[in-house]
């Protein structure tokens, strides 16, 4: 199908057809070889036009399931969005051996801390979440390759980028950033400068 043409594994692509999901979307065509060759990028798109997958499939490919350590970090604005995310990821990783984690803020914190001792690869979760997680010690952000933020765009507006921004210093200088948002204003055009090297820009 036209996503092993963009090196999808197999298990990826079977469980997509499930879906009735063969043809990548034009994000997917443009962010999926990009993801996957290590570059940051930043990706205007619209909700709906399949940015979720455009970037849960080359993350799921990079990570490691031989390894302990939590890869790969998602920041959502909001408890729907990251429910919707974890949802489609959940999805995807049945049955892999990758484990995942929503690490949302107004669910119990003492639960997610129970959980965490799974030792997930991959979290999606809100930034002030993530970053009390951080604090308290719980999670590591130091063997995290990749951090994607989101609808980066509500992440500014909710007043979470400050957050967001702690999480990021915790990574190390190898790292990959992915920001996905449906409009880009000169504040998330500032970051992107303080955090991101000679990013790739896909819109769509
Ligand atoms: P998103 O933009 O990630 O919120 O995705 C919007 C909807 O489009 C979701 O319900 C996906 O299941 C669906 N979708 C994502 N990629 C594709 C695709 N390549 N072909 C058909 N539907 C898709």
């Amino acid at each position: 199908s036209g996503f092993s043409a963009l090196n999808i594994d197999e298990v990826y692509v079977s469980k997509l057809q499930d879906l009735n999901i063969t043809t990548p979307s034009t994000i997917q065509a443009e962010s999926i070889p990009v993801i996957l060759q290590g570059k940051d990028v930043v990706a205007q798109s619209q909700t709906g036009s399949g940015k979720t997958l455009a970037y849960a499939l080359p993350l799921l490919h990079k990570i490691d399931k031989s390894s302990k350590e939590l890869q790969t970090v998602v920041l959502v604005p909001t408890r729907e969005l990251g429910i919707q995310i974890i949802q489609t990821i959940e999805l995807l990783t049945e049955g892999s051996g990758i484990r995942v984690q929503s690490l949302i803020g107004g669910a119990a914190i003492s639960r997610q801390i129970d959980r965490l001792k799974l030792r997930p690869h991959l979290v999606v979760g809100t930034p002030g979440r993530v970053l009390e997680l951080l604090k308290n010690r719980k999670i590591s952000m130091h063997y995290v390759k990749t951090v994607v933020v989101d609808e980066v765009d509500q992440v500014f507006e909710l007043g979470s980028m400050n957050e967001a921004e702690a999480i990021f210093k915790g990574m190390q200088r190898e790292r990959q950033m992915l920001f996905f948002s449906a409009t880009m204003p000169k504040p998330i055009q500032v970051v992107i400068e303080r955090w991101m090297q000679e990013p790739v820009y896909v819109q769509v």
